[in-house]
């Protein structure tokens, strides 16, 4: 008999964070999930088997806390998988100051953050560490330059996690910025690709063919390898 994997989901409340948690549960992981607000969770509470925590990725006060909450638990998946799409309009000269601020903090800042305070709570040896990055991220992609500012959020996401890796200095570590696809959630939209379960299905099984192999690595959801 095998045991049960552990995995911590970090903004699990809708679109693909729900997905990997049911694609999870289905395998049979025990998983933990955060969202920001409980009172609009109702679809991953309604799976019964979460362990539901509260946390806004961006406040690092409650990171810390929810940290040594944790403390003592071991985790063989920790997957941050919030992310913001930005605003309307994404020219330089379109946004704001405070937009920017807060998207480049969400998508690129705020999940190595907790990267950096969770990291000992993953499984040494077999622990991954996966990041929602995006096809976009890559700095040889030329599509989409209506979304620059995500693009480039989704870029630094990629090169702090590089800078992460590198400073943790720990290559049993696999560290995995994935590409879920282009997929049909509220920031993917209806004309998107591939519905969710085709995404997290994709994902939780490069997660599974990841596992041991250490190294810093960035592919989608079939396991493609992506320029950075
Ligand atoms: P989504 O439907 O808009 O869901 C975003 C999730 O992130 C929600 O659960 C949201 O929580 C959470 N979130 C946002 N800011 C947060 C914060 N500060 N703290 C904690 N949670 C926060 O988007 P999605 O399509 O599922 O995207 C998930 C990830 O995949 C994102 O990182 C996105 O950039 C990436 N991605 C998506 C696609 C795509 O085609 N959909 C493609 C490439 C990459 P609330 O419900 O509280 O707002």
């Amino acid at each position: 008999m095998t045991t049960a994997k552990n995995a911590l989901i970090i903004g699990a409340s809708r679109g693909l964070g729900l997905g990997l948690v049911k694609t999870l549960l289905a395998d049979g992981w025990h998983v933990t999930a955060t969202v920001r607000n409980p009172q609009k969770a109702e679809a991953l509470q309604a799976l019964g088997k979460v362990v539901i925590e509260t946390l806004d990725m961006d406040d690092q006060p409650a990171v810390a806390a929810l940290g040594q909450r944790l403390s003592g638990q071991v985790f063989d998946l920790l997957f941050v998988n919030a992310g913001v799409k930005g605003p309307e309009v994404q020219t330089p000269g379109g946004a704001t100051l405070t937009e920017v601020g807060q998207l480049f903090f969400t998508n690129a800042v705020a999940p190595i953050n907790l990267a950096q305070r969770f990291v000992g709570l993953i499984r040494p040896g077999t622990g991954v560490l996966a990041f929602m990055s995006s096809v976009l991220g890559s700095v040889t992609m030329p599509d989409a330059s209506e979304m620059a500012l995500y693009k480039a959020s989704k870029a630094a996401l990629n090169s702090m996690t590089n800078s992460f890796v590198t400073l943790l200095g720990e290559p049993t570590l696999t560290v995995l910025s994935m590409h879920p696809g282009w997929v049909k959630t509220d920031m993917g939209g209806e004309g998107a690709e591939i519905d969710v379960e085709t995404s997290t299905r994709g994902v939780v099984d490069q997660v599974n063919a990841y596992t041991g192999k250490g190294g810093h690595y960035f592919i989608n959801y079939k396991g493609e390898t992506i320029p950075w």
